[in-house]
């Protein structure tokens, strides 16, 4: 990425070519209408590329990977050792500092319980480090996805640690105003979302890790949101681990990775046991092979590996600077929802440190039906609690509908999108 990707967002005649690129986005739905699809936060369309690279590893290289001694065998395994390297360089990691996982939700949990079973004197001396005690404390937020909330709650019930919590302002973002009374020296680990699901706000990462050093604390990142739009470097930013799925960022279903800082992964113990991860096994006792590997048993989702790697690749080439900057000018035009009576954005109104996803309510209108409204129209966007209830208990709304970009998002999909959406209230009889 250059100094000027981060500034020139994507021209016109580019923005026609990346579209073309995704076979999903030419359909229609609902009787003819083309596909507005404004969903991406939920999933990503897939370019060619990505589905091409599935293809062609079952056509071509189909084998089980580490283990095979032929040719085709050594062809999957670099292959999915490639796509190691390619999702780790997209996020400034070291290769042996990616575990392949299901997706996000599997690479937190795989740390929650990670910190269980060291807790429960598994790891031996290396793990004593990750060891909780009651009284310990686990911090998260009151902006996490499910994902980033519940494992915590877990580890909490299994260790005798507790759960504390920053909550968000009116704007929608953290609410920091008073850092050192929540981390504290108590505080073991503070988990939370680069950016949110639902508010689209980034997360000041640096103040966090910061606080969280300053007393020793883990740093665990959900970067689900944030690594398809933004440019991501985790050495940069220094958090410990960090979570993400490969079907946010244009990438197949059932992959994801976890990052972990080379040591930390080291030092920590296993948590799904089986084949493929063992060095020594005897009929009461097993040595582990070293991180990635100690965290992958069983047959991996190589195919589905080798295609995230295509879309970090295909994300890459076209610069996450010109990324985030095209969608900057997709979220300020989202947030002219704003203009229509009736209308209320949960999270920041304003553009600034946030991305293009934007959760709103229509005065008078359950948010399910706006989205049938839309959904007639073509328009696809996503309604609920976004797996974050307690923000939205925090706004005082049980659902909300949610307009959210990717890189393939065009301004004419925000302009259906608006005039559809000021119909809405008209409609119902609510104005
Ligand atoms: N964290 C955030 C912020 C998300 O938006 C999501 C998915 O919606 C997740 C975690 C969970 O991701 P996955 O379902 O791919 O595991």
């Amino acid at each position: 990425m250059t100094a000027t990707d981060t500034v020139r967002p994507l021209t016109a005649a580019e923005l026609a070519a990346v579209r073309a690129d995704f076979p999903l986005l030419g359909r229609t739905v609902r009787g003819g209408r083309p596909l507005v699809y404004l969903d991406s936060a939920a999933t990503s369309q897939k370019p060619n590329v990505v589905l091409e690279a599935e293809v062609d590893f079952y056509e071509q290289r189909n084998a089980a990977v580490h283990r095979g001694a032929h040719q085709v065998a050594e062809e999957a395994t670099a292959a999915f050792e490639d796509a190691r390297s390619a999702v780790a360089s997209f996020v400034g990691a070291a290769d042996d500092e990616i575990v392949w996982t299901p997706g996000a939700t599997a690479a937190i949990n795989l740390v929650a319980y990670a910190l269980g079973n060291a807790t429960a004197g598994r790891g031996g001396a290396d793990a004593e480090r990750f060891r909780l005690a009651p009284g310990d404390e686990i911090v998260v937020t009151e902006a996490e996805h499910h994902a980033n909330l519940v494992p915590w709650q877990e580890l909490c019930a299994r260790t005798g640690a507790v759960l504390r919590w920053f909550g968000v302002d009116d704007d929608g973002r953290l609410d920091l105003s008073d850092v050192g009374s929540v981390i504290t020296e108590r505080t073991r680990v503070v988990a939370f979302g680069h950016v949110s699901n639902v508010t689209g706000a980034v997360a000041p990462v640096e103040t966090l890790v910061a606080a969280a050093r300053e007393v020793g604390a883990y740093t665990v990142l959900d970067a689900c949101q944030s690594v398809p739009h933004l440019p991501v470097d985790l050495h940069a930013l220094g958090v410990d681990f960090a979570a993400f799925s490969a079907h946010k960022m244009l990438g197949p279903t059932g992959v994801g990775a976890l990052y972990g800082r080379r040591e930390l992964l080291e030092a920590l113990p296993p948590v799904t046991t089986g084949g493929s991860m063992v060095e020594v096994v005897t009929m009461t006792e097993t040595t582990y092979m070293p991180p990635p590997q100690r965290f992958e048993a069983g047959t991996q989702m190589v195919a589905q590996a080798v295609g995230m790697g295509v879309a970090a690749q295909w994300l890459d080439e076209l610069g996450m600077g010109r990324v985030a900057a095209h969608e900057r000018e997709i979220a300020a035009e989202l947030l002219k929802i704003t203009e229509i009576p009736g209308i209320r954005v949960i999270g920041p109104s304003d553009d600034r440190d946030r991305i293009g996803v934007v959760s709103f309510v229509v005065d008078g209108v359950h948010a399910h039906d706006v989205s049938q409204v839309l959904d007639d129209r073509g328009i696809a966007v996503r309604v609920g609690h976004h797996c974050a209830q307690p923000l939205h208990r925090r706004f005082g709304v049980a659902a909300t509908a949610r307009a959210s970009a990717s890189v393939y998002t065009g301004v004419e999909d925000v302009v259906a999108f608006r005039e559809a959406l000021a119909g809405v209230r008209a409609f119902f009889g609510a104005e």
